[in-house]
């Protein structure tokens, strides 16, 4: 059987729409709307001027943070946590995990564990990555199964374990990535049929 390991910003909760709205309201209001970052580091177009770390931190303590909205949708997570082993990893610092609890209980997200982890180690010492927090977590019987938005994490995922099924959620930032050794997929319905379809292949 297996087990899944999921990403939150970007992959169950849309961290990018909310952040742009915030960045459009108090730094570069000519940002068109609906408007997604083309790079991780926002470097693309207009963001090219902001203070990423002062927008960040600006943003991380506006309350916006506990409040993203979903990108899952509740009923196939639910089914995913209530049949397998479902858990979080997410590239965040301690400080900010009251948040992101507070913003999965909003949208009643049911899910074994949450777990900081990430190729983003905030200069952190000993910031785990998120192969670390698996083989801290992973039962040997089960298949991995792990879904990212971002190419750094799939790759240490996929260079850790090799068994694994590793998925790259496609989103405006790694579009342009070449595909290496992961699975892309274009959405979270995406994700969940290659789930299913893993189960019913297995009978
Ligand atoms: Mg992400």
């Amino acid at each position: 059987m297996l087990e899944l390991f999921l990403d939150v910003d970007g992959v169950i909760l849309d961290f990018e729409s909310t952040f742009m709205d915030f960045v459009r309201e108090y730094y570069i209001p000519e940002l068109p709307l609906n408007y997604l970052p083309k790079s991780w580091e926002l470097k693309d177009g207009l963001l090219s001027r902001l203070d990423v770390d002062q927008t960040w931190n600006a943003f991380m303590g506006s309350g916006r943070f506990a409040q993203l909205n979903l990108l899952a949708d509740k009923e196939s997570f639910n089914r995913l946590s209530s049949t397998f082993p479902l858990h979080l990893v997410t590239n965040l610092p301690q400080e900010h995990y009251g948040q992101r609890i507070k913003n999965l209980i909003l949208h009643g997200l049911n899910y074994a564990s949450l777990n900081l982890g990430g190729h983003h180690s905030f200069g952190i010492k000993d910031y785990p990555s998120k192969a670390q927090v698996i083989e801290g977590l992973r039962d040997k019987n089960r298949q991995v199964f792990f879904l990212d938005d971002h190419p750094e994490n799939c790759r240490q995922v996929k260079a850790a374990f090799p068994q694994a099924r590793v998925f790259l959620m496609q989103r405006p930032h790694n579009e342009e990535v070449p595909d290496e050794d992961w699975e892309r997929v274009l959405d979270w319905p995406e994700f969940v049929a290659e789930v299913d379809q893993a189960v019913l292949s297995r009978g």
